[in-house]
């Protein structure tokens, strides 16, 4: 296209076609800016255009040579931001195809890729580090401080910091550059600058000695060993315990060795420490963990240090996906089946899914690891796209722990808690050893109730009960956050004759600090550990090794390893087995199995109690007595008996508006608009239906779900849809989304 910008064509015009972050799927036309060479315009470069009165960062995606826009209305840009794409070819094709099958808006989903200083337009260079110290002989007694505070207290961050503080890192220290340049001008402060230097490549990469494989480790590796090089997919599929780290860890050695990098997809940010620090044990590498603490410029700094082979690995949730890197060798994706992979908001794409096409993209494998695999990629291995790698026995010494289903249904529970679990919670206790309660609801009750008239805590603003947090003598609503103090009374028949129905941690806790008063009970869950620090110093504690009860929800299921525990209580059992939700028997099992993958990882066996209402379930059963492979294989089996993904293709159409029927006429319409171009009927449509949770923060919730057996009717279907949907008058007036292969469907 370029050619015709060549001497014998210089009257041809140039289109620039940029994505801009908009909601809308589609590009918007520019003329080059003034000045410009245009052998610099290639697609994937950043420019600022006008956007009616503003400025936009936008990047170009196509040259054109004609636009739709009448020639009087195109603008030119206003500048070229850098001489280079952003991003190398396999990120940007990974972009574009994302924007593409999610159905997203090509502009957001750049967004959503690049790091915020980058969509702000700053220049995608390494700062220069700056170097906040205190001179000295700073004193925080200094008379010059007695009556700056502000000063005083970030001279005392300094001072706890002797090697100083980068600039790029002062928000996360609390520090205000003013401060500084005030404590600067006292000369209690000094300020030095160090060009960027890239850290070179260590040579030895080794910290600490490769523990010997076992049998199953060893062939898994060994398999792994040679597929290094080229794509291919692989679902290591091993029990908790097992040692699917080691397999990692001594991968990654190889792939340094061949001087590439490695990308690790961690699901939850608090498993990040512990990551960390095991990868910083094992290795003299340069290793970076992309985290939401970052500063945008640190974020901005790994970025480009990864995208310029920097980085030997970089460790990141999943929108690390994203990060470019100079020489990708492995991608890796540590519990691959957990929920977090899935974006729900915006661009609503699976990290996991996504890892696999980068994969193919940058032509390396991808490493998806699990005890729990998902039934989307067991699926994919039947059907020989992934290789699967098992190892059923655990690692060195331990014991796979033995899973025991307690009948509650004519037991007398106390704050959840049955006699016999009781009994065997004080001694294991009295072994010196630790106990690890499970129970996936916080707050003190989920329901409060009116003994005299059946009045029930109830949101205003969803359909939701309000969950009883006795702490903070408040109701709050886990799905819209709102909160109310409790009252004295029943609001509707005035008695004061409210009672707690129900057990959420706050109560179990309550319940286990009287009954075990001489041991810790640590809670963790989302109430307990929204300070920063918190979660690290719960963990330290757990460390240790001294008896205590972990008390938590799933936040405590996910990948921790805690060697002392020996007694594992799953407290309820019962949601998964009778729930709407089609994923709610996998998610139930896969969560029971990760958190009694918990016990016994160390010397000492373990052991597990399973409460249930229903512990003759056969779902319960056959986890307990077959094991997790067993269960996923009948589930499987179930999935394809019913139609449902993996063995159908699903995506969803959600509403959501003031009045419930604006919600459902757009739906109404946006069915009638897929019937028509759906003539052979190959996508199912069910609905428009209400939500299942139909009112939520004030808002009235409905869907439209699209069910195909094969994946390209549905596709097919979808891009056209979509611009006919945007143009919608009634889609203006209700707040719409799409989700391509929805995990929350209920
Ligand atoms: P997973 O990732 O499968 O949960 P880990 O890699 O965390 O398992 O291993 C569990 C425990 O077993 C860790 O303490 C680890 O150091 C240990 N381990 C792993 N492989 C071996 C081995 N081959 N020999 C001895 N101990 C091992
Ligand atoms: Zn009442
Ligand atoms: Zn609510």
């Amino acid at each position: 296209m370029l050619a015709r910008l060549s001497s014998e064509s210089r009257f041809v015009p140039v289109i620039l076609q940029l994505a801009l972050p908009s909601p809308l799927r589609r590009l918007f036309d520019y003329l080059p800016p003034q000045g410009c060479n245009p052998a610099q315009l290639k697609p994937g470069v950043r420019l600022l255009v006008p956007f009616g009165k503003r400025e936009m960062v936008g990047v170009l995606v196509n040259l054109a040579d004609n636009s739709s826009v009448p020639a009087d209305k195109l603008r030119p840009a206003i500048a070229l931001l850098e001489s280079q794409p952003l991003l190398p070819d396999s990120v940007w094709r990974l972009a574009l195809w994302c924007a593409q099958y999610y159905q997203h808006s090509l502009g957001d989903t750049l967004a959503w890729a690049l790091p915020s200083l980058l969509r702000q337009g700053e220049p995608a260079q390494m700062a220069d580090q700056w170097l906040w110290q205190a001179a000295p002989n700073a004193r925080l007694d200094d008379p010059s401080l007695s009556r700056a505070p502000k000063q005083q207290q970030a001279l005392r961050t300094l001072l706890q910091h002797p090697h100083g503080i980068q600039h790029a890192s002062l928000a996360r220290f609390d520090l205000l550059k003013a401060t500084l340049d005030s404590l600067r001008a006292k000369q209690l402060v000094q300020l030095t600058r160090q060009a960027h230097q890239g850290r070179t490549r260590p040579s030895q990469w080794l910290h600490a000695p490769e523990l010997p494989l076992n049998e199953e480790q060893a062939s898994a590796l060994q398999h792994l060993r040679a597929g290094l090089g080229r794509f291919q997919p692989y679902l290591l599929a091993g029990v908790t315990g097992s040692g699917k780290t080691e397999v990692y860890l001594q991968l990654i050695r190889q792939v340094l060795e061949q001087g590439q990098q490695v990308l690790v997809l961690i699901p939850e940010i608090n498993l990040g420490p512990q990551t960390l620090q095991r990868f910083q044990q094992r290795f003299n590498a340069r290793i970076a963990m992309l985290h939401s603490n970052l500063t945008d410029r640190e974020r901005l700094d790994a970025w480009l240090k990864a995208r310029a082979g920097e980085l030997d690995i970089i460790l990141g949730t999943r929108s690390a996906l994203f990060t470019p890197l100079a020489k990708p060798g492995l991608i890796v994706v540590d519990e691959e089946h957990d929920a977090s992979y899935k974006q729900q908001e915006g661009l609503r794409y699976h990290a996991r899914d996504l890892a696999v096409l980068r994969a193919r993209l940058e032509n390396t494998p991808v490493l998806l690891g699990s005890a729990t695999p998902s039934l989307e990629s067991l699926h994919n291995a039947q059907q020989g796209r992934y290789a699967l790698l098992r190892l059923t026995q655990r690692a060195g010494n331990a014991q796979p722990p033995k899973l025991l289903r307690l009948d509650i249904k004519s037991r007398p529970l106390d704050a959840g808690l049955s006699q016999p679990l009781v009994s065997s919670i004080r001694d294991t206790l009295a072994q010196g050893q630790q106990v690890l309660v499970f129970l996936n609801r916080r707050g003190f009750a989920p329901t409060l109730l009116c003994h005299h008239c059946g009045w029930q805590a109830e949101c205003h603003r969803c359909d939701a009960r309000l969950t009883l947090h006795q702490r903070h003598r408040q109701l709050r609503c886990h799905h819209c956050d709102s909160q109310r103090p409790i009252p004295d009374a029943c609001p509707k028949c005035g008695e004061a004759d409210l009672l707690p129905i129900g057990v959420g941690t706050e109560r179990s806790e309550e319940r286990l600090q009287r009954l075990f008063p001489d041991t810790p009970v640590l809670r963790i869950d989302r109430d307990s550990t929204r300070g920063k620090h918190s979660m690290q110093a719960l963990f330290e504690q757990i460390n240790s090794g001294k008896p205590c009860i972990l008390l938590g929800t799933q936040m405590l299921a996910k990948g921790h390893h805690f060697p002392a525990v020996t007694l594992v209580a799953v407290l309820e059992a019962d949601g998964g087995l009778f729930s709407a939700d089609f994923r709610a028997a996998e998610r139930m099992a896969q969560q029971i199995i990760q958190v009694a993958g918990r016990a016994g990882r160390a010397q000492r066996p373990g052991k597990v109690i399973i409460q249930s209402q229903l512990a003759d379930h056969p779902l319960l059963v056959q986890l307990c007595e077959s094991g997790y492979a067993a269960f996923a294989e009948q589930a499987l089996a179930e999935r394809r008996h019913a139609g449902l993904p993996p063995f159908t293709q699903m995506a969803l159409l959600r509403a959501e508006a003031n009045q419930a029927a604006l919600a459902e006429q757009f739906l109404q319409q946006a069915c009638d608009l897929a019937e028509g171009l759906n003539p052979q009927h190959a996508v199912e449509l069910l609905g428009p239906v209400p939500a299942p949770m139909a009112k939520r923060g004030g808002r009235h919730r409905a869907q439209l779900l699209l069910l195909s057996e094969q994946r390209a009717p549905l596709h097919n279907l979808l891009a056209p849809w979509l611009q006919q949907l945007e143009s919608l008058p009634q889609g203006r007036k209700v707040r719409w989304s799409l989700d391509v292969d929805p995990i929350d469907t209920y």
